[in-house]
């Protein structure tokens, strides 16, 4: 028996903090678990579950104008941003409600305060009540960054405030080029908004494949979005109307809102961290080992706060390593090097593996199939958009390194090829599998031509 107050002091009830918590719990561990927002983390309150809702939402107008093609004639159709608001805050609610019973149930306590390091072994919380703890798990987060010298960037939003709008405005310009920027810009896009999408770089999507990335920005483009590269903000000012944003260059654009989706850093400030003697890093993420322990014996970090993958599915299985090494005696580590991701952009992306770019850096020779076709749907919709799949193989071992898809459900489709790819499947592999027809995914077991560019 220890003397602390509880054997696992958790910080954050996000996806990992909620699971590493309730395993900790099913092992015997008496945990508590600290949340000053809402029990659920980024993910479910105000990121991948509200946003794919919103993607959904989104995608109506264009499915009812295909739907010409086939047949179908409806009148004027309407949409309501309140009730849509209205439905996904009770789905939001619905989920917090769950992730809390299945706290509850599992036995962990949950202090809903901000929480803050005094020493390795004590967290103050906001109460001033101080417990302590055997092993302490950080498991705070990300929060949304924005460019301090950009002037008026307090006119400018970011993706937690996008979830609230009281209305939709007439033009909003998106500023950024990773996930949450391509993602609202289509959102916001098909839901009617006149949308801007700016990206200081030469093409959106840094770090993915370059097939992806181009056809991505084509597509967004022929859906009426306005994506300008190598396009940044000088600043805002904010009129009557919405914003005025001027870009460096000069340029001028009168927008209703203007959004911010320029990364997100560590949630690390006022969590004591230096109290405890955790290191963390330049961008302010705690530094951990294999198994997610800090330089501080007896504490943990998981999840994003520690900018490894930052992916919801990266820190449940890192919060299950954690909760098996220290609560199972069973360690665990995590395989950050295969993950499987999708972008819920316009069309959708999923991606697997190595770009082609990494590959070439890493491989003497990558072998490259590639497939660009319009989808069957769309011979009858009219619609002008492209799929793309593309497959990447070391031709020594005859092993896949790398699958990008953009096109309907790409997203559903990474998900079963990332098993493979895991398993590390050859290409021989994929041929011999025998096709599903028709449909889109065929043409990754049907590529025999090899790409020559
Ligand atoms: P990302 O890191 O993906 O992208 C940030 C973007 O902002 C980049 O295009 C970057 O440009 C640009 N940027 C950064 N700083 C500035 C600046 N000062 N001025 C102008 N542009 C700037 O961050 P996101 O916010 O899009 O997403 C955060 C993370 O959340 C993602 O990395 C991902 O891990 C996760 N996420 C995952 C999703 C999914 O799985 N579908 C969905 C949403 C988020 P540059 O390329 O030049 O650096």
């Amino acid at each position: 028996m220890t003397t602390y107050d509880y054997d696992l002091f958790t910080i954050g009830a996000g996806s990992g903090g909620v699971r590493a918590s309730r395993m900790a719990a099913q092992y015997g561990a008496r945990v508590a678990i600290a949340e000053e927002y809402r029990i659920g983390g980024t993910c479910v309150i105000r990121g991948c579950v509200p946003k794919k809702l919103f993607v959904y939402a989104s995608h109506f107008g264009e499915d009812m104008e295909d739907a010409a093609g086939f047949g179908w004639q409806m009148s004027q159709p309407s949409f309501s941003w309140e009730t849509l608001i209205r439905n996904k805050d009770r789905e939001i609610d619905r989920l917090n409600g769950v992730y809390i019973t299945n706290l509850e149930k599992a036995g962990v306590a949950i202090v809903n305060e901000h929480a803050e390091l005094v020493d390795n072994h004590t967290v103050r919380l906001a109460s001033g009540r101080t417990l302590t703890a055997a092993t302490i798990l950080i498991a705070t987060g990300a929060t949304p960054f924005v460019p301090a010298d950009v002037s008026g960037i307090e006119h400018a939003i970011t993706s937690n405030e996008a979830f609230h709008l009281e209305t939709l405005p007439n033009h909003i310009v998106v500023v950024g080029g990773g996930y949450i920027a391509v993602e609202f810009a289509g959102i916001f896009n098909g839901l009617g908004v006149k949308t801007t999408l700016l990206y200081r770089g030469d093409e959106i999507l840094r770090g993915f494949d370059e097939d992806l990335r181009t056809g991505l920005r084509e597509e967004m483009t022929k859906k009426g979005i306005d994506v300008r590269i190598g396009s940044d903000v000088e600043d805002l000012k904010k009129n009557k109307t919405g914003v005025k944003v001027t870009l460096k260059g000069g340029e001028v654009l009168e927008t209703g809102l203007v959004m911010y989706a320029t990364g997100r850093v560590p949630n690390v400030q006022g969590l004591g961290l230096e109290a405890a003697g955790v290191v963390v890093d330049k961008k302010g993420a705690v530094q951990v080992d294999g198994f997610s322990k800090t330089n501080v014996e007896n504490i943990y970090a998981i999840g994003d706060v520690t900018n490894r993958a930052n992916l919801t599915p990266v820190a449940i299985r890192e919060g299950v390593s954690f909760a098996e090494t220290v609560f199972n005696d069973n360690p665990l580590t995590v395989d950050h090097s295969i993950i499987a991701t999708a972008v819920f952009s316009q069309p959708p992306l999923g991606t697997v593996g190595l770009t082609e770019t990494e590959a070439r850096k890493r491989y003497e020779e990558v072998d490259v199939y590639k497939s660009r076709f319009r989808p069957m749907k769309h011979t009858l919709s009219g619609r002008d958009e492209q799929t793309l799949m593309k497959l990447l193989v070391d031709p020594k071992t005859d092993r896949i390194l790398g699958v990008h898809m953009m096109g309907p459900d790409s997203g559903e489709l990474i998900q079963a090829v990332g098993i493979a790819v895991t398993m590390g499947a050859t290409k021989a592999q994929f041929d011999a599998t025998i096709a599903v027809h028709p449909t889109a995914a065929e043409e990754l077991v049907t590529m025999r031509e090899k790409w020559t560019g």
